[in-house]
């Protein structure tokens, strides 16, 4: 049932050409997991996702996970994932949704804690739909407990990752900056992507392979026909432009 909510994954996607993952089930019956995913796209940002009923539902955060919770970071809901992309990394092939270099920044367990007034645990996907999740990290990088806060500004999509207050919380530490490799393989994204034009570029000079990147995404994005992909990809864009304001690179 879950996997019906990946057809808009699979929609926006050719999963045999892109180099990403296609969409296994998971099996056995273990504590669910959670990932983030630095992704250097058209903006940069941190795909948070939570294994939710056999699919991750998403949402990409462009400034990354805080340890204050005096800080809330903007996290835009954005499809469900198949469970193994959550360990992916490597490149989005150029022309493709998403294009750029993903790494696993962080990845581990985590647990429910989003209990109702009468200290009943409410189920993931009911927490989802409410708008309000709780959930304790148990990852490399990230531990304790984090609260995504559905907001109603905007286009229905933007929610609040705050630190919530335990003694995980540290207003000082900023591990998006001071910890920028992966956790699965220590490569940074810059690593990524020197190893994917050693392979492409062969004699060819660096800045004209990222210029080259650069037109292929913009004809990628101007050539798409789907209209649902033009809608989520515009207004995603939109999105994480307004976020990074005068912080563009
Ligand atoms: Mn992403």
């Amino acid at each position: 049932m879950a996997q019906d909510s990946l057809k808009k994954y699979k929609s926006k996607r050719n999963v045999t050409e892109s180099g990403e993952p296609a969409g296994k089930k998971r099996k056995g019956n273990k504590k669910p997991v959670f990932t983030i995913q630095k992704h250097d796209a058209s903006h940069l940002h941190y795909d948070f996702r939570l294994e939710v009923d056999g699919v991750m539902p998403s949402w990409a955060v462009p400034k990354g996970p805080s340890l204050d919770p005096k800080i809330k970071r903007l996290a835009i809901m954005t499809e469900d994932h198949p469970l193994d992309y959550a360990t992916f990394e490597g490149e989005i092939t150029e022309g493709h949704y998403g294009a750029g270099e993903v790494i696993v920044w962080d990845y581990g367990t985590y647990d429910n804690i989003k209990h109702d007034h009468d200290g009943n645990l409410i189920e993931m996907a009911q927490a989802i739909k409410n708008g309000t999740v709780e959930v304790f990290l148990h990852g490399k990088k990230l531990q304790g407990a984090y609260a995504l806060v559905h907001t109603h500004f905007g286009n229905g999509k933007d929610w609040l990752l705050i630190k919530m207050k335990d003694e995980y919380a540290d207003a000082r530490a900023n591990p998006v900056s001071s910890k920028p490799e992966s956790v699965l393989s220590g490569k940074t994204i810059e690593d990524i992507r020197r190893e994917n034009e050693g392979i492409l570029s062969s004699g060819e000079k660096k800045t004209t392979s990222q210029t080259k990147r650069k037109a292929v995404k913009k004809k990628a994005s101007k050539e798409a026909t789907n209209p649902a992909y033009v809608k989520t990809s515009a207004g995603k864009k939109k999105n994480l432009t307004g976020a990074r304001a005068g912080k563009k690179k």
